[in-house]
């Protein structure tokens, strides 16, 4: 803390280092990382793009990677935005179309960083509860707000909202824009993007930090219709940055292309999951219904601080958050199987 920081500085939390330490042979479920990492081809292009060309600028608005999204989904280029990881396309979204005289709506629980740019861009919001099964409820949303957002699949929950429910929400609310952050929606979800064409109101945020294997890389993307990926332009340009390097756009390219490794490796994780559920389930677990890659799991006697340094200890990480409807349960990121089976193990010795 210093007498130089504004109040906004000084209400921030610096993010967990020990969230992401480097330590060989641990098995990492607390970050909702892919194990199986990026596709091959990702990582040739990458490669084929360290070259010469470096000394020069990237192309400023992602272009191809701008057009490989828009062409999956019969879109214009012009109607996808593109940024490092959706964390920043995000918190460009709060910045150009989140702040109104009415408070956003996002649900409690929810992905934590919504009340930080909150915070950070001076926007006042609502939280919206969660019903007593820990699902979105959408006849909650029916009240004035200057907009919404929603993680869908929720996050850390895992669950999902149909399409039909998103639909309705568009609907109800035809003057504020509905952000809905997808960053985990390949892994049984269903993605909103085939209703942009219909919903001006409608913005749908991805990733390739979950689904593709790409964290490390930062790519994320937003798709609406122009006038809204016009607003995240504007904010893009006014801090006069580069969405993302040369290298980036190459791996991202190419990773996007890959929708047989994609496809594969999302079947894999899926798979993953509903064993892992099962199984905590008969260790004595009360665990959400998933759709993301990660589960959201309670133990009806251990609690959830006891059982991650535990894990710790033991070279597992898992996430556990703080707060009164969160800290008793546990987040578990769906890795290998193996790492699956290390982590049941390891919880068999601590509750035996
Ligand atoms: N949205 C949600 C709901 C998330 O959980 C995350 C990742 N923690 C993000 C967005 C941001 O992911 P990234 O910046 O890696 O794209």
């Amino acid at each position: 803390m210093s007498r130089f920081w504004s109040p906004v500085v000084q209400s921030l939390t610096p993010y967990v280092a020990g969230e992401q330490p480097v330590i060989d042979g641990l098995v990492k479920l607390n970050t909702n990382e892919n194990p199986y990492g990026p596709s091959p081809r990702a990582l040739a292009a990458i490669s084929e793009a360290v070259n010469d060309t470096l000394r020069l600028y990237p192309e400023p608005t992602g272009l191809k990677l701008r057009e490989a999204i828009a062409a999956s989904h019969d879109l214009d280029p012009g109607e996808v935005f593109v940024g490092n990881g959706s964390d920043e396309v995000l918190a460009h979204t709060f910045q150009a179309l989140l702040k109104h005289e009415l408070p956003l709506l996002f649900p409690d629980i929810t992905y934590s960083f919504y009340p930080t740019y909150c915070g950070l861009y001076g926007i006042d919001f609502r939280e919206v509860l969660l019903d007593e099964k820990m699902q979105v409820r959408i006849e909650d949303y029916r009240q004035p707000c200057g907009a919404i957002i929603l993680p869908n699949p929720n996050a850390p929950t895992g669950s999902a909202l149909p399409l039909a429910a998103i639909e309705a929400l568009l609907q109800e609310h035809p003057d504020q824009v509905v952000v809905i952050d997808e960053a985990y929606v390949d892994f049984g979800g269903e993605s909103a993007i085939p209703l942009v064409q219909k919903y001006p109101n409608l913005l749908v945020v991805q990733t390739f930090s979950k689904s593709r294997g790409l964290a490390g890389l930062r790519v994320g993307f937003a798709v609406g219709q122009r006038p809204l990926i016009d607003a995240l332009e504007r904010v893009k340009d006014s801090f006069n940055s580069y969405p993302l390097d040369r290298l980036t756009q190459a791996g991202a390219v190419a990773a996007w292309e890959d929708q047989d490794w994609f496809r594969k490796h999302c079947d894999l994780i899926v798979a993953s999951r509903e064993r892992l559920i099962a199984a905590l389930r008969e260790l004595g677990f009360e665990v959400l219904p998933s759709s993301a890659n990660f589960v959201f799991a309670e133990h009806g006697e251990r609690g959830a601080v006891e059982l991650a340094a535990e894990l710790r200890k033991r070279a597992i990480l898992v996430r556990h958050f703080r707060g009164e409807r969160t800290e008793n349960f546990l987040r578990i990121t769906i890795g290998t199987d193996a790492e699956c089976n290390k982590l049941l193990d390891a919880l068999k010795q601590i509750l035996a």
